[in-house]
């Protein structure tokens, strides 16, 4: 027979994120194998689990685990290569040049590896990722206990991992078999942008899209330039090429929207579009600002992504919740827009939602995934704490994350990575950085 592993958690606070708003003081809950198994106040829990292994979390709020929207993991090796540029100039200049010479299986094992760490320390327990090599990036990701959705990228000009879009394709449908019965990975399809991708391969994406029922991740609308340059070639904004091509649908994670007219914002919010936000990396490479109030207004569900490392420069979850708060105040003149508890649900349930994983994850609930973080509240800089999700959102930072479990594993404890040997990925990532530079 079978063991099934149980453990209990108690926690000063618990945000199960999902009912809305709820704070539980002075509650714990159960994992059995990789899933949670019960919710309820602390002294019953100790009644009725008695000899049940019980860590007790004190002085933490438990949260879901957070989801990373929007990741190229492997770019973390290219953290602070070229820093305050324009978009075009970063990635023409810099970014492609760079990615044409190094970019290889092991650079991809080697940088994911290290993203991996970074996110798991920082209580980030799934990541959707854009990247090539993303066979590499599933191989990483099972080793280190990280879920994870893989884009099988689509572009339209020839890299170390692929010649053609048709064999980028080919490459991403045979992983997307490949995963089929993983418990941690799965695969989306991931043109990389309008502008990158012709007619005729959206065509065959739509046709996949609907035939395999996969999420399409794409960068849309990023920058003003990108709706200069799509008028001149295809007489239309990008949005409207997508609507012809049968992409603009429910199923379409858009990365940063940052242009958008008031009847794109409606449109979006009618047709079931996803808005995956990545407000620091709008900002630093003076991209815009995505609408995210009225896209929220208009029905839009929102997620939050960090975009890769080196536009980054971090996969700071914590940083991006509390950027997308603080702007999205700058750009309407009102304090009250995306408030806190939007911005914790947008890193959890918003994540877990735009991925189609919201069965599974996001939030903490009886029979959902034991995807978890625990944060310290025992700092002096913690307190007063009047409000939890205001603290998580305006004060809190990813160093106060002290425990992880993903899929009922504990990844981190007591601040320190599980299984991870540090020393290897510090040597590593120095190794990477005189390949680069040098
Ligand atoms: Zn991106």
């Amino acid at each position: 027979m079978q063991i099934v592993q149980q453990q209990l958690i108690s926690a000063a606070m618990i945000l199960p994120v999902q009912p809305a708003n709820t704070v539980l003081h002075g509650y714990a809950l159960l994992i059995e194998g990789d899933k949670i198994a019960d919710l309820l106040p602390t002294n019953d829990a100790l009644a009725k689990y008695p000899a049940v292994s019980h860590l007790a979390l004190d002085d933490h709020i438990l949260l879901p685990g957070l989801v990373n929207a929007h990741a190229h993991s492997a770019m973390t090796l290219m953290r602070g290569l070229a820093d305050d540029l324009p978009l075009m100039r970063w990635l023409a200049e810099h970014i492609w040049p760079a990615e044409g010479r190094h970019v290889s299986a092991q650079f991809v094992r080697d940088g994911v590896s290290l993203a991996v760490a970074e996110q798991l320390r920082g209580g980030v327990t799934c990541m959707n990722d854009m990247y090539f090599f993303a066979e590499e990036t599933a191989d990483i990701c099972t080793q280190m206990g990280m879920r994870a959705v893989l884009g099988m990228i689509v572009i339209e000009f020839p890299s170390a991992y692929a010649r053609s879009a048709d064999e980028y394709l080919a490459k991403g449908l045979a992983l997307h078999d490949r995963l089929r019965g993983s418990k941690l990975l799965t695969a989306c399809l991931a043109p990389h942008a309008p502008y990158t991708v012709s007619d005729a391969t959206f065509l065959k994406i739509a046709t996949y899209a609907d035939q395999l029922d996969l999420r399409v991740h794409m960068h849309v609308h990023e920058t003003a330039q990108e709706m200069v340059d799509s008028k001149r070639e295809h007489g239309v904004r990008p949005i409207q090429r997508l609507q012809k091509l049968g992409l603009w649908n429910e199923r379409l994670n858009a990365v940063h929207m940052t242009q958008l007219s008031a009847d794109e914002i409606d449109s979006a919010g009618a047709n079931g579009v996803n808005i995956l936000h990545c407000p620091e990396s709008n900002m630093k490479l003076a991209s815009g600002i995505a609408p995210i109030a009225a896209l929220q207004s208009s029905g839009v569900n929102v997620a939050l992504g960090t975009d890769g490392c080196a536009s980054n420069n971090d996969l700071d979850l914590f940083g991006e919740m509390r950027s997308a708060a603080l702007l999205a105040k700058v750009a309407t003149g009102d304090a009250s827009a995306f408030n806190a508890q939007s911005a914790v649900y947008a890193a959890t349930m918003g994540g877990a939602r735009a991925l189609g994983l919201d069965h599974l994850i996001g939030s903490i609930e009886i029979g959902k995934c034991a995807d978890l973080c625990a944060l310290r509240i025992d700092e002096l800089d913690a307190l007063p704490l009047y409000q939890a999700h205001s603290y998580i959102v305006y004060s809190a930072s990813r160093r106060d994350i002290s425990h992880v479990w993903v899929n009922g594993v504990a990844r981190l404890a007591h601040g320190i990575l599980l299984d991870v040997d540090y020393a290897s990925l510090r040597a590593s990532a120095k190794e990477w950085q005189q390949r680069i530079k040098g």
